[in-house]
């Protein structure tokens, strides 16, 4: 009987990540003792954060910070604060963003961090004596050129802040290069906030171009409906796309002649979520993934294309906003049935592109205006993307493999040439 669910041990994120690897190392016909060294993270940092809540009681939350490499540069990856997050998320987080860094080339490795929370049930004054005592606990390894944290799901500029401040009260000197995504008043960049899906929209149109596919009228799919879904609706929405579904936690809603994006924003900043809101109707997540669509935004969780629903995706260009939301099994449906998926690792990377200028302006005191910073986004992700078609040709393997061709061969180059220590 065929397989219509993968197993969970092949749902494991990190399991994923290393298969995505080992795809690169047996393309790249990488040597196995650098293999072994790629595989795995260099390092792990297990955390307990004693909280005191608004009722008086103390509650004692479990966190991570994985740097998976920095070969190329210091650590880089965001900071994710959720109910099911697990040690595997983050350890395969950190290795994408490694990836990740390659793709793009910019000087970084890669890390991630995450600690289990629900912060929809917690105030925010929880949630800032949290993340202090998780930035207090993680402060030995992170640093302006060791490792800097970012948003990510469920985080966002004030989490930074919260981490900057107590990053420079404990050193005792200002030190903005310590996070991104901070907010600009305090050193943040500006265009940080849409740069993921600003970038997203870049490799998208190079995509179409190749795929002679009209931005202008294409039909536009969202799942998730927070930094970075929301802003890739709007700015999708500004190149005339139709945005005819979004969805977030609670559903999604649709509507085939599209639906105004700014006003799905304010309707879900009134109410905290889009379902429910005038002139779309309500339909399921899973819908919403596998219905007629030229172009489907994944930009929630992971794994939510699988086996179980690869077959039923109609999408033309499946664009990976959020991290690991394809499977493997679903990524060779997907590639089979001639859907380009735009992986993860490079049409998420605009984020960690504009993080990587906003810790350049800090280094040199520098502040660029956005129409500067949204060009040299441009040119890396354009660029990335032209090297990752190359590689496919070259190797005859689609996007995925490409970006992860790439980016491997640049951190193993790295790794090569620098030598093993001692
Ligand atoms: P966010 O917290 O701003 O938004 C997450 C959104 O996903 C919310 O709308 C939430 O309702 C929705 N969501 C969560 N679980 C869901 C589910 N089970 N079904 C449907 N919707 C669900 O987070 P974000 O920063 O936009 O991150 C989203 C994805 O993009 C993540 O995979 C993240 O790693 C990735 N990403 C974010 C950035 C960034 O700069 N923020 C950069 C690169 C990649």
């Amino acid at each position: 009987m065929a397989r219509t669910v993968e197993s969970a041990a092949a749902l494991n994120p990190f399991a994923i990540a290393q298969l995505q690897f080992d795809t690169a190392a047996r393309l790249l016909n990488l040597d196995s003792r650098l293999r072994a060294v790629l595989r795995e993270p260099v390092r792990e940092l297990h955390v307990s954060l004693p909280v005191r809540m608004d009722d008086g009681d103390v509650k004692v939350f479990k966190g991570f910070r994985v740097q998976y490499n920095d070969a190329r540069g210091p650590a880089k990856g965001g900071i994710r604060f959720h109910p099911e997050e697990t040690i595997d998320t983050v350890r395969a987080l950190a290795a994408w963003m490694t990836w990740k860094t390659a793709t793009v080339n910019v000087p970084f490795g890669g890390a991630k961090g995450g600690v289990i929370c629900d912060p929809k049930r917690m105030s925010k004054s929880e949630l800032e004596r949290m993340t202090r005592r998780y930035a207090s606990e993680i402060l030995p390894i992170i640093g302006p050129s060791m490792d800097i944290p970012a948003p990510d799901v469920y985080t966002d500029a004030q989490t930074m802040a919260w981490i900057m401040d107590t990053y420079a009260m404990t050193v005792g000197h200002s030190a903005h290069g310590v996070v991104t995504g901070k907010p600009v008043s305090i050193g943040g960049s500006a265009g940080r906030s849409e740069a993921t899906a600003r970038g997203l929209l870049y490799v998208v149109e190079e995509a179409c171009k190749l795929k002679k596919i009209s931005l202008r009228g294409a039909s536009v799919a969202i799942q998730g409906f927070g930094n970075a879904g929301a802003t890739a609706a709007r700015l999708f929405a500004e190149k005339k796309a139709k945005i005819i579904a979004l969805g977030d936690t609670r559903g999604a809603v649709t509507n085939p002649r599209g639906i105004d994006p700014i006003k799905a924003i304010r309707y879900k900043e009134r109410s905290g979520t889009v379902v429910g809101m005038p002139g779309a109707s309500r339909f399921s997540n899973d819908e919403l993934l596998t219905m007629k669509c030229d172009i489907l935004i994944p930009a929630a969780l992971e794994n939510v294309i699988t086996l179980h629903n690869a077959e039923a995706v109609k999408a033309r260009i499946v664009a990976e906003a959020a991290n690991g939301p394809t499977t493997p099994h679903a990524d060779e449906i997907l590639a089979r049935r001639g859907i380009t998926v735009l992986p993860d690792i490079l049409a998420n990377a605009g984020g960690v592109t504009v993080s990587y200028f906003e810790w350049v302006q800090n280094q040199e005191g520098l502040m660029w205006d956005v129409d500067e910073v949204n060009a040299r986004l441009q040119k890396i992700m354009v660029r990335a993307f032209m090297e990752m078609v190359d590689t496919m040709r070259k190797h005859h393997v689609p996007p995925r493999a490409g970006a992860m061709i790439l980016a491997v061969n640049r951190v193993a180059e790295a790794t090569l040439v620098r030598g093993l220590f001692p």
